[in-house]
């Protein structure tokens, strides 16, 4: 819009411009005939006047017939004679001043302001062009923003959407295209979250179905004779069994149920699941400054299970020449954020965002080695929300990565 203008303003004043200077040659030439002609009359101080106030061109006569002038500041015919007799003379700007000949030997000397006047006139219609040319982009602007109202709230839902928010509905306030942009968009989300909500009632009605042929192959196992082929076979039970329990416990957490909070203090919890981890290469180290007391609404279980997978995870990815895992906290008067840094290989940025996405591995191979079902950081995820707070994944700025757990303070 504002180059628009621009060229707009560019185009009329140049327009202005070719049409106006020629015209203003024109009527110079004119006008310096007309002045000729009046010099071959004699002098006559009441014609100059009404002249001067009609065409607002001053006169000056000095000669034999004496000396005259319709204005004070008029230079006198010696300060002009430097000019040779009959050009135009410019002693001040925008203004022309003529010496002529007069009869019997005096002589006259005309000044005359119009092209000044032209130029003020095209000064001041650029000026008023130009507040019409702001009036209109302004008017524009302010009914582009109306106009595009529908699309910044959609940016904001999308933006929200793409932080996990499924509850999102865009209010579609318009007939117009834009109003079905809004519904296919909240059409959308609907569909979505459907979709989710299908896969998370899949997931739950399988744990729960598999609970009791996993209890009869566990009864099973037990009748089999000793041996590697039980051992084997005990491990992947196990290994079944304790997905189906994260996942039944994922599922129990949805939108905060299965919490209990209780007033108590955070730090005594911090130290003893560090100290679950006593002899545990390359160790955890609980930072010195970590405040004596911090006392919040927690469920104490369920934030050790929150601790314990991400002591767990850091000491498993740690490396063998990685120091040890620590663990701070701080806070202000509305939060308390608890740190757990390891010096591991850090975790790739393009994952951070699905880190705490249900079975999101960043090594997507399973192994034994490395376990887990990518199940642990949801479940912390879920707890931490259950609390009021959140957890949030970065990497160190040499090596390692940090998990940072937020919690409103009580009351
Ligand atoms: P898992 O049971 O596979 O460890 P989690 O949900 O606990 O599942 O973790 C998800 C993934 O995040 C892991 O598979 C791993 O790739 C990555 N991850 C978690 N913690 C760390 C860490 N401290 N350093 C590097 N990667 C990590």
């Amino acid at each position: 819009m504002l180059a628009m203008a621009t060229s707009l303003v560019l185009m009329v004043s140049g327009f202005v411009w070719l049409t106006v200077s020629p015209s203003m040659n024109t009527s110079e030439r004119l006008v310096r005939d007309y002045l000729r002609r009046l010099a071959d009359r004699a002098p006559d101080q009441e014609t100059a006047k009404r002249i001067a106030a009609h065409l607002d061109i001053q006169i000056r006569y000095e000669g034999p017939e004496g000396a005259w002038a319709t204005a004070q500041d008029l230079p006198t015919i010696e300060q002009a004679a430097g000019a040779a007799i009959g050009q135009g003379l410019h002693l001040a700007p925008g203004r022309d001043t003529y010496v002529f000949p007069g009869p019997g030997g005096g002589s006259y000397l005309f000044s005359w302001e119009f092209r000044r006047r032209i130029q003020s006139a095209h000064t001041g219609l650029v000026w008023l062009l130009l507040a019409f040319v702001a009036a209109a982009v302004f008017t524009a602007h302010v009914f582009l923003r109306r106009l595009l109202r529908p699309l910044r709230r959609l940016h904001e839902a999308v933006t929200q959407l793409s932080e996990g928010r499924l509850d999102i509905v865009v209010p579609s306030r318009t007939r117009d295209e834009f109003g079905a942009l809004t519904e296919a968009f909240n059409q959308m989300v609907r569909r979505v979250r459907d979709m989710l909500r299908a896969r998370d009632q899949l997931l739950l009605d399988v744990s729960h179905e598999l609970r009791s042929p996993l209890t009869r192959m566990k009864v099973a196992l037990a009748l089999l004779p000793e041996g590697e082929k039980r051992r084997g076979l005990a491990a992947d039970v196990a290994e079944m069994e304790s997905m189906i329990t994260e996942l039944l416990e994922l599922e129990r957490l949805r939108e905060g149920r299965g919490i209990q909070l209780r007033r108590q203090d955070l730090v005594p919890v911090l130290r003893e699941v560090a100290q679950s981890f006593e002899g545990r290469p390359p160790g955890v180290r609980v930072v010195a400054g970590t405040p004596q007391e911090v006392v919040l609404d927690l469920d104490g279980d369920k934030i050790r299970i929150v601790l314990r997978n991400l002591l767990e995870n850091a000491l498993k990815y740690s490396l063998p020449d990685s120091g040890p895992v620590e663990v701070a906290v701080s806070g202000n008067h509305e939060s308390v954020v608890v740190q757990v840094r390891d010096d591991g290989p850090g975790i790739p940025e393009a994952d951070l965002d699905s880190l705490f996405e249900p079975f999101f591995r960043v090594d997507r191979s399973r192994s034994r080695n490395t376990g887990g079902y990518g199940l642990g950081l949801s479940i912390c995820r879920r707890i931490l929300e259950a609390h009021g707070g959140g957890i949030a994944a970065a990497n160190l700025a040499g090596r390692g990565a940090s998990f940072t757990l937020t919690l409103p303070r009580a009351g």
